[in-house]
């Protein structure tokens, strides 16, 4: 499985705004482009919410696409 966030201690401190539980690495399934891909992120384990890296979310998705391309 491709792992293109690179997680920083920071990231593990986050906590569940809804669960007030910390967020565990697992395997969450993103869309982007009508294509569904899988990264290991940060979620929480009782709700699913999880962190998008601000890498991710600044819309450096150029990795992503490469994955993607990949298939
Ligand atoms: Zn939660």
């Amino acid at each position: 499985m491709a792992s293109i966030a690179r997680l920083s201690e920071d990231d593990l401190r986050w906590m569940c705004c809804r669960c007030s539980r910390p967020l565990e690495v697992g395997p969450v399934e993103l869309t982007y482009l009508g294509n569904s891909f899988t990264l290991e992120l940060p979620r929480c384990p009782d709700c699913g919410l999880y962190l998008i890296p601000e890498e991710l979310a600044t819309g450096r998705m150029a990795e992503v696409e490469q994955i993607l391309e990949d298939k």
